[in-house]
């Protein structure tokens, strides 16, 4: 394991930007341009953010220091999530020192993909939790059910290449950790997430004329999922939850009661408080006390109603520096997931022609 920092500080978590001269210059005007000798009229209102992510490089959102922390591929898979949570981390780089490179990530889900492959009950012993390496995980996982939900290769991408790209390669591949790859020394520099782009796009974006979209209501733009929204009953076990994760691949899932209404939420990140706490060997647990149990960051659930604007989501979001907003009726109960992926889908890929990466 080894740990890299840059300017010898750690990441504290906030906006330490690398470059805070960061020029924007948009005029807002509809703008004609000559497509096969026709006129097509292109809104500029449509395309700020879409702008504002070609303009802008990796470089630009990664912090100026930070705190990474990278696996050989044989360390055993325990010793790796404590790390991770000993760190503070939520992800790191797996390096294979036979082929001298890096060959993946290790991250929450695929913490969450191995207790749920050898989960037996509370009284049986996960023998390959305690005895695995990286590298057996991963060998074993190519073969079996989990293997939809891993990359058989490394996604990276270059500090000098757009924020556009990045979150091309996020939700194209359905990540959401991408390490920033020096091409020349060949070291990770950061790992950008969607929380990171929207952050970066929040600062530096007040700069750029507000375009009339955000000031519409979500139900009007549509933005989000409306159907078939996966959810766990607080009487559910812990394993029903993970078991959901593995099946529909979601970030996070709405605790709700016998009425459908929300009462709390669960997210990917909130299983690795298991192996904080060593309490992995009972996922027979409520969803109730596994709530209960977790290491919150604040009370309740972050929520949006449908008439609420783009702009007030956007807000909301980045205050509370969590990934989703539940979308819920007045009475509570779920109808939908507003999520970071469904916002950059919306605000900078759809506006560039590419269309429906989540779906
Ligand atoms: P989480 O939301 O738990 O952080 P991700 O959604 O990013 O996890 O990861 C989903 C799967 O994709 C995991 O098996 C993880 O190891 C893999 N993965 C994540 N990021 C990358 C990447 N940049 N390159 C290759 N595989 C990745
Ligand atoms: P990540 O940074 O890995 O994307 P998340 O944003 O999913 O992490 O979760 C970070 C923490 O915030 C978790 O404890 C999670 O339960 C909580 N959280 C995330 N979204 C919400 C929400 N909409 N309401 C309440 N808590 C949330
Ligand atoms: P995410 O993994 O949160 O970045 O989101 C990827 C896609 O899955 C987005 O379109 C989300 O709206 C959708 N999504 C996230 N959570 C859920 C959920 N619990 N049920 C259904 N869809 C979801």
């Amino acid at each position: 394991m080894a740990t890299q920092q840059k300017n010898g500080a750690a990441l504290t978590g906030e906006v330490l930007l690398r470059d805070e001269r960061v020029s924007v210059s948009y005029t807002g005007k509809k703008q004609d341009m000559k497509k096969q000798g026709a006129i097509t009229v292109v809104d500029v209102d449509a395309t700020v953010y879409m702008n504002f992510m070609k303009s802008h490089c990796c470089y630009n959102a990664i912090p100026t220091s930070c705190k990474l922390v990278i696996f050989d591929t044989k360390l055993q898979v325990k010793k790796a999530f404590f790390a991770l949570v000993a760190n503070g981390l939520r992800a790191a780089p797996l390096w294979d020192s036979k082929l001298q490179r890096f060959v993946g990530m290790l991250t929450i889900t695929d913490f969450i993909n191995i207790l749920h492959c050898y989960y037996r009950s509370p009284l049986v012993q996960m023998h390959e939790l305690e005895n695995h390496k990286i590298e057996t995980w991963r060998g074993d996982s190519f073969q079996n059910v989990y293997l939809q939900s891993s990359n058989h290769f490394l996604i990276s991408i270059s500090p000098e290449a757009s924020l556009f790209d990045a979150i091309y390669s996020l939700l194209k591949y359905k990540i959401h950790r991408l390490p920033v790859i020096d091409p020349e020394s060949g070291n990770v520099l950061h790992i950008l997430t969607h929380k990171r782009i929207l952050k970066f796009l929040h600062i530096f974006g007040k700069k750029v004329p507000k375009p009339a979209f955000v000031g519409k209501q979500i139900q009007e733009l549509g933005i989000g999922t409306f159907r078939n929204i996966a959810t766990v009953q607080q009487t559910a076990t812990l394993h029903d939850a993970l078991s959901i994760f593995v099946e529909r691949r979601v970030s996070a899932l709405p605790v709700v009661d016998e009425q459908g209404k929300v009462v709390s939420l669960y997210s990917r990140f909130d299983v690795i408080n298991l192996a904080a706490q060593k309490t992995y060997n009972n996922l027979d647990m409520t969803m109730q006390e596994a709530v209960r149990r977790r290491t919150c960051f604040f009370e309740g659930v972050l929520k949006c109603y449908p008439d609420e604007t783009l702009d007030t989501i956007l807000d909301r979001l980045v205050k509370a520096e969590v990934h989703r907003l539940v979308l819920v009726d007045r009475a509570d109960v779920v109808k939908g997931i507003i999520s970071l992926s469904d916002l950059l889908q919306a605000m900078v890929l759809t506006p560039a022609g590419i269309e429906a990466l989540l779906s």
